[in-house]
């Protein structure tokens, strides 16, 4: 081993769990290669935000603190006088929304800025990396895009944007998921394709009292609420949104003490149907006791952690008609946004559709949306500001890395969708590992619920290092 040289391709919490896994590998030199490496641990959802921005902290993790990771809870607890301090006057009022939890001494529990949990990846890719020089391993960060790679005999060679070649005898890739799908007319005058990187072109439009229409009713949506809070008093605001459910999702609300439902499943389903009535069965059973989304939701994923959905049920294509539906009966999205929703919704400042948006067309004062309801009918709703928050989907692509291991088919495509790898993470003859939220199938699992979820990715990281 003591020769040994690796890659780790991305910047985000899967390429840090990834780095973790060199621990004791005994490697000579780890490169990890990422848009933003010399930042490991942030990736995408946890970027540091702009300096001076109204925004800066306005997007929350969509669950409790301990359900991302117990030790960020513990690293938020030890800091809290300084969150608080750096909190402190600014809207949305993100303190006074923690009171009830700090209160009851629950700081865990609280939903953190996402920059937070960035800083705590950061911190804690440092410490790994003082862990592994004091092994004896280098490790390099590199600040760079590998547009390409192949495998020899020995050796894997991966060439990046800036012109680098470099042959390593292993490797990891963590690239993150598909691009968010696109609408036509989503990037006009009175549309974004995204909230994130477009917040200064949509502030505009917030502060000269358009409404803000979302396309999409889960998390991107959610941050486009806040980012509007960010800059206007709620009285100002006027939001809406579409979405197939045309619901807002169910808040993840933490109790003292902590607990997870106890699913009680049989294995040997046949069909999707009849697997699926039993899981509703329990559901509707911890709902009856009374327990909260969170504890349901939390209680399925250790769940099926423990024991993946193939036990239970061995045809992949049932498996994963399973994973679609428990997908929507097991979301639950960011506490403190969605209590303002509702009350918003009350106060008939934000107004919710259902539907599908077919597309989007400019107006000489806003924007026009095609939305076709359940029965196939479309109807024309007019707005002021267009933002696309529908999330990955169908005509998503991926980065081009992952296309290219796509099309050198060491990468699958899954049934029902999503990506399809190895065992433990593996491509081809073992020495890539590959995790992305984008990934559905691993070995012979269908994963149960989405891996847009850092403790999942996490937790499929760290067993493919102890396979
Ligand atoms: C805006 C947002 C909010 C989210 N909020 C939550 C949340 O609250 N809770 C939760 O559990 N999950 C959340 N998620 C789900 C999220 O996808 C995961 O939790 C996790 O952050 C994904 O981490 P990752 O490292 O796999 O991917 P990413 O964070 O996407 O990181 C991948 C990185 O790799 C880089 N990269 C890609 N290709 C290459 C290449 N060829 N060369 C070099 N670098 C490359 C990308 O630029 C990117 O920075 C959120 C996701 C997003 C996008």
């Amino acid at each position: 081993m003591a020769d040994r040289l690796h890659a780790i391709v991305g910047d985000g919490i899967t390429a840090l769990a990834f780095l973790e896994t060199c621990l004791g590998q005994g490697f000579r030199h780890v490169t990890v290669i990422g848009r933003n490496a010399s930042q490991l641990g942030r990736g995408i959802a946890s970027a540091k935000g702009a300096e001076g921005a109204p925004w800066r902290y306005a997007y929350l993790l969509n669950s409790p603190a301990d359900d991302i990771d117990p030790e960020f809870a513990a690293w938020l607890e030890r800091r809290w006088d300084k969150i608080a301090e750096t909190m402190a006057g600014r809207q949305p009022d993100w303190l006074s929304a923690a009171q009830p939890l700090v209160a009851a001494g629950d700081i865990y529990g609280v939903n953190a800025p996402r920059e937070f949990y960035g800083d705590y990846m950061e911190a804690r890719a440092r410490d790994v990396i003082k862990s592994l020089s004091a092994e004896g391993t280098k490790v390099t960060l590199l600040n760079d895009v590998v547009v390409g790679l192949s495998q020899g005999t020995d050796m894997i060679t991966l060439s990046t944007q800036t012109g680098q070649q470099l042959d390593v005898h292993s490797a990891d890739i963590a690239p993150g998921g598909p691009d968010t799908m696109r609408f036509e007319g989503d990037d006009g005058p009175f549309s974004a394709p995204s909230v994130f990187g477009y917040e200064d072109r949509i502030a505009e439009h917030i502060t000269a009292g358009a409404e803000i229409f979302c396309i999409g009713g889960n998390a991107a949506m959610l941050d486009v609420l806040r980012l509007c809070q960010s800059l206007i008093p709620d009285e100002r605001l006027k939001f809406a949104f579409c979405a197939p459910e045309g619901e807002i999702p169910p808040p993840l609300v933490p109790r003292l003490p902590r607990k997870q439902t106890v699913p009680s499943l049989t294995q040997g389903h046949e069909t999707a149907e009849s697997f699926l009535s039993e899981i509703r069965r329990e559901i509707e059973a911890a709902e009856a006791a009374g327990d909260e989304r969170r504890e349901i939701r939390a209680g399925f994923r250790s769940y099926f952690l423990e024991t993946p959905l193939d036990q239970f049920i061995a045809d992949t294509s049932e498996a994963s008609k399973v994973s679609k539906v428990l997908r929507f009966w097991l979301r639950g999205g960011t506490r403190d946004t969605i209590f303002d929703m509702r009350r918003l919704v009350g106060a008939g400042a934000v107004r919710i559709l259902k539907g599908r948006v077919l597309r989007v067309e400019a107006t000489s004062t806003g924007a026009a949306i095609h939305i076709q309801d359940h029965d196939g009918s479309v109807s024309v709703e007019p707005t002021g500001f267009v933002v696309n928050c529908a999330g990955a989907g169908p005509g998503s692509t991926f980065d081009p890395l992952t296309a290219d291991l796509i099309s050198q088919k060491l990468i699958g495509l899954a049934d029902g969708g999503g990506l399809a790898i190895g065992a433990n993470c593996r491509l081809g003859g073992g020495e890539i590992r590959y995790l992305s939220p984008a990934v559905t199938k691993i070995g012979r699992e269908t994963v149960a619920m989405p891996l847009y979820d850092a403790h999942m990715l996490r937790s499929y990281v760290s067993r493919s290092a102890k396979s």
